[in-house]
């Protein structure tokens, strides 16, 4: 037997009695006449100690052990001398009667521990390593409890898991698909999927009536902390619903997942429109975890000789309250600067600080007197010890800028607090997106989005300009500015379904080819439906204030997406190619 308790498991209670554990060998002292070792495994860590007196070979072959050496002992549970308050084991020790080692272990690249001194790359080589630190490991399990969680409710709800196919159809959903060679079809590619968008509506035709997976998808793009090549989102779709009854059935879900996760019940969720919230956020995934609304100056600071204000589309700016005596001038500087750099392209940063004597001192007091910044003042609800920050320019690209002083605010004032969830249902997303570069319309979510009710009318018959204003039954969760989830109520009508793919510069062939088993699963009974898809990995990580979804995956890839432990992406030799009919390296040469 290699144990009769896990290395998390014995207390006080258990003393006197005679034990077999194993595990990995954490650490080592000695200390006289004694030695003792921490042996961890997946539940904990209990304290071995072998007394050289008693046994002198043992304590020796113990002595010799290196890290992460795989042992099994037998021993005599005893109450400890020196208890260690922070481990659940901590009163206890085993006294050590027998020692065998399993196996040895090189001494690892990097240490097993909570703060480790691995770098991300050496991590992601050694994953086997790494997931034996608690905060990858706890972060492994509390993945896999809250995909339990969500089978739980949603099951509970009617809801069916479905598995979709992996290997499918090449189709532009919004980013660039991965694709697999077909040996069978030379010449001819799988993709694979970047959701199962297709699939889930094909199963409300085909009567599921409520559909839901966790599922690998694939998208390849660039990555960055929270992206990763190939992700896992909750896919749902459900029939016969309206928004609301979607907002409602998810929102419900997300609580429970709260409540059941972290104890936390979470209030009924606001919902603001897309518009609304770039007008006050300059984002469409605010976070309301502070307030700093956008405030626009238009009115007040027009026509004062400020050639910069005079000029701009838009003067808007944010308040931060009672920072004006925290920012020297050289602070301002730094913080202009920050936001001059290429990746933000702010031309400038005007500030205005509320003196606490009722005075005011400003980048642009030579412009504004008293009396006009005391009007603007106002209108940021300011109070003496605030300070207000302005950028003016292109109405658009402002608002953008503003939204990351906003969160470079929000941040710096410890204004995003840990433990604090605010989520929000952003609703009404437009339903097109007209794109200069390439002349043509994008669909903001993606082909399969309904327009609004309202707006069918103006988008079968209405002009181009008119396609910009349609508004779609289009909404994404966002918690703490971070996007959780996003779907739609779908198009369920052949002739729609075509005019949307028209808009979005298919031709009929085109729209034939890569859809047809769409829209001709369409002529046969299609029911209204809409769903949603959360990406999970960034649910767990949301849920547990970090920023990287990287710990949440049992074997992530680093930023070339490329997997380090098994050097993936490799090349395939040519017996392979060959088959694939696949000329590349014959033609490299
Ligand atoms: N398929 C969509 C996505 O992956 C979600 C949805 O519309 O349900 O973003």
């Amino acid at each position: 037997m290699y144990r009769t308790h896990n290395c998390g498991a014995l207390r006080i209670e258990d003393e006197g009695k005679e034990v077999t554990l194993s595990g990995w060998l954490q650490a080592s002292r000695d200390f006289g006449g004694m030695t003792f070792i921490d042996l961890r495994d997946r539940y904990g860590i209990t304290q071995l100690v072998f007394n050289t007196d008693d046994n002198d070979k043992l304590a020796e072959k113990a002595q010799k052990l290196g890290r992460e050496s795989v042992i099994r002992v037998q021993g005599v549970v005893k109450e400890r001398s020196n208890k260690n308050p922070n481990r659940p084991t901590g009163d206890i020790e085993i006294e050590v009667k027998s020692l065998d080692i399993l196996n040895e272990s090189k001494t690892p690249p990097f240490t097993i521990e909570d703060e480790t001194d691995g770098g991300d790359d050496l991590r992601m080589k050694y994953r086997y390593l790494d997931i034996r630190r608690n905060p990858v490991k706890e972060s492994l399990i509390f993945r896999s409890k809250l995909a339990i969680e969500t089978r739980k409710h949603l099951s509970d709800q009617n809801f069916v898991e479905v598995e979709t196919p992996v290997l499918i159809k090449s189709t532009p959903e919004g980013a660039r698909d991965f694709v697999v060679p077909s040996r069978m079809n030379p010449g001819q590619f799988y993709a694979l999927p970047q959701s199962p968008q297709t699939f889930k509506q094909i199963l409300m035709v085909a009567g599921m009536d409520r559909y839901f997976q966790i599922v690998k998808c694939f998208r390849d793009e660039d990555l960055r902390a929270d992206r990763q090549p190939e992700f896992t989102q909750i896919d749902c779709e459900m029939a016969f619903v309206t928004q609301e009854e979607i907002l409602n059935t998810f929102e419900d879900l997300t609580k429970h997942l709260f409540k059941a996760m972290k104890g936390i019940d979470l209030p009924d969720f606001p919902r603001m429109e897309y518009d609304e919230a770039l007008r006050l956020y300059g984002s469409d995934k605010p976070d309301l975890r502070f307030g700093m609304q956008f405030v626009e100056l238009n009115d007040l600071a027009k026509g004062k000789g400020f050639g910069v204000f005079d000029s701009a589309e838009l003067i808007v700016g944010i308040c931060a309250e009672g920072q004006a005596e925290a920012y020297s001038n050289k602070d301002i500087k730094h913080l202009t600067e920050w936001m001059q750099r290429p990746q933000i392209g702010a031309k400038g940063l005007v500030y205005v600080k509320v003196n606490t004597d009722g005075t005011f001192k400003s980048s642009v007091g030579k412009f504004y007197d008293d009396e006009t910044l005391k009007t603007w003042a106002e209108k940021f609800d300011a109070k003496p010890g605030d300070m207000l920050l302005i950028l003016s320019g292109e109405a658009e690209k402002t608002r953008k800028q503003l939204n990351e002083l906003r969160l470079e605010m929000g941040r710096k004032m410890g204004l995003m607090k840990e433990g604090d969830f605010k989520p929000l249902w952003v609703v009404d997303f437009p339903l097109l997106e007209w794109d200069e570069e390439s002349e043509r319309f994008h669909a903001m979510h993606h082909p399969f989005t309904s327009p609004k009710k309202a707006d069918v009318d103006r988008m079968l018959n209405g002009d181009h300009e008119t396609m910009k204003s349609l508004k779609a039954d289009a909404y994404d969760l966002v918690i703490n500015g971070s996007e959780i989830g996003g779907g739609s109520i779908r198009i369920h009508d052949r002739d729609l379904q075509s005019r949307n793919f028209d808009l979005l510069g298919f031709t009929k062939e085109e729209a034939q080819a890569q859809f047809g088993f769409l829209l001709g699963a369409f002529e046969y009974g299609a029911p209204p439906h809409g769903g949603i898809a959360f990406g999970f990995d960034r649910l767990c990580a949301v849920m547990n204030g970090q920023s990287s979804i990287r710990d949440y995956i049992a074997f992530p890839k680093n930023n070339q997406g490329r997997d380090m432990m098994i050097d993936a992406p490799s090349p395939i030799d040519q017996v392979q190619l060959d088959e694939l009919k696949l000329d590349l390296q014959k033609e490299k040469v």
